[in-house]
């Protein structure tokens, strides 16, 4: 069976930044992901990517990083869910829902999902008024009333995208204050079309065929509305995607795993990089400075066992 010297899984900018350092040190190395370019792709605008000061489209940007990677040799093989990583020898074995590949090193470079509310109605009305990626569903809400849930970088700048359909966006958070940029949280109470809805929780989301509200609790003073919507955007987080490595890694108490500097994991010739790791500052330069250092990181490690 072919042997990779690297094996990188996740083609967003962690796992393609990893891919062009590996692929120039001539690692024979493989990328593995369901599709390049990960959260990037539902991310409409990106205005902090150094450089590209007149900001960029996140499909662009992803596009730009794979064709990067490419330049540099790395495969890239699309289709794959990774479901399972084991050691085999000295080895990685990684299955995926297409097949078995092994690698002499691991990049791992999965990346994170939206966090669930966990309130009544949102699997039911799932694709049907409930979303996670404005870019993928927000021109479904022209001239339509819609709900934000969430108070960082995600929901405020997507509240901001969504007022190019919807007429109304209801911005719902469950504290007073956000943990989004300053410069956003200006741009959000300047735009008329966003209404701010603070300290409150949404209790559930309603409707028959399609959502039509939601039920609030303000948490100050315990009382309960119904709001109309038409739809409602759930940014309140991720979740990392780990579960294939988990019997290799340390994890901190919120899941993110625990790398040293160089992006080494408990388990030797494993790197994580990107929003998988534990770290204070998750954005696409940091995603990619970590792929950099895992790539230069898997090459020292193959060039002290050779
Ligand atoms: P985040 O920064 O973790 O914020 C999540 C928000 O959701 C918080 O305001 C949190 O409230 C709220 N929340 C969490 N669980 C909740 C629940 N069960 N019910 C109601 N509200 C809940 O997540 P994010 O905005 O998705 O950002 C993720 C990372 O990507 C961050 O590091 C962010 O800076 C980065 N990012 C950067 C950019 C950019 O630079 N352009 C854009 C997007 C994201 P509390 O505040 O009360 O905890």
């Amino acid at each position: 069976m072919e042997v990779w010297d690297v094996i990188i899984v996740g083609a967003g900018p962690g796992g393609l930044a990893a891919g062009i350092y590996a692929g120039r040190s001539e690692l024979k190395t493989l990328i593995l992901d369901r599709m390049p370019g990960g959260q990037l792709l539902i991310t409409e605008e990106i205005e902090n990517y150094p450089g590209f000061y007149e900001s960029v489209s996140g499909f662009e940007l992803s596009e730009k990083f794979r064709k990067h990677a490419e330049k540099f040799g790395a495969k890239i093989e699309v289709g794959h869910t990774v479901n399972e990583v084991s050691l085999d020898g000295e080895l990685f074995l990684v299955k995926t829902d297409q097949g078995e590949f092994r690698g002499k090193t691991l990049i791992w470079a999965a990346g994170s999902n939206p966090r669930k509310l966990g309130v009544p109605g949102e699997v039911e009305f799932l694709g049907r008024g409930v979303s996670y990626c404005a870019v993928c569903d927000g021109a479904f809400f022209k001239d339509r009333v819609v709900a934000v849930v969430g108070g960082g970088d995600s929901a405020l700048e997507e509240s901001l995208y969504l007022t190019k359909f919807a007429k109304k966006v209801y911005l719902i958070h469950r504290r007073d204050k956000f943990r989004a940029v300053k410069v956003i949280q200006s741009r959000v109470k300047r735009n008329e079309k966003i209404e701010l809805l603070l300290n409150k929780v949404v209790l559930s989301i309603n409707g028959r065929d399609f959502v039509d509200s939601l039920t609030l609790k303000d948490v100050k003073t315990g009382e309960e509305m119904e709001l109309p919507v038409d739809g409602v955007f759930i940014f309140i987080g991720n979740e990392p995607n780990v579960s294939p490595i988990l019997h290799l890694v340390d994890t901190d108490p919120a899941g993110f795993i625990i790398t040293d500097e160089e992006m080494r994991t408990k388990t030797p010739g494993l790197f994580a990089v990107g929003d998988v790791r534990s770290k204070p500052l998750r954005q696409v330069v940091t995603a990619a400075s970590d792929g950099a250092v895992a790539a230069m990181s898997a090459t020292k490690f193959l060039e002290e066992k050779e």
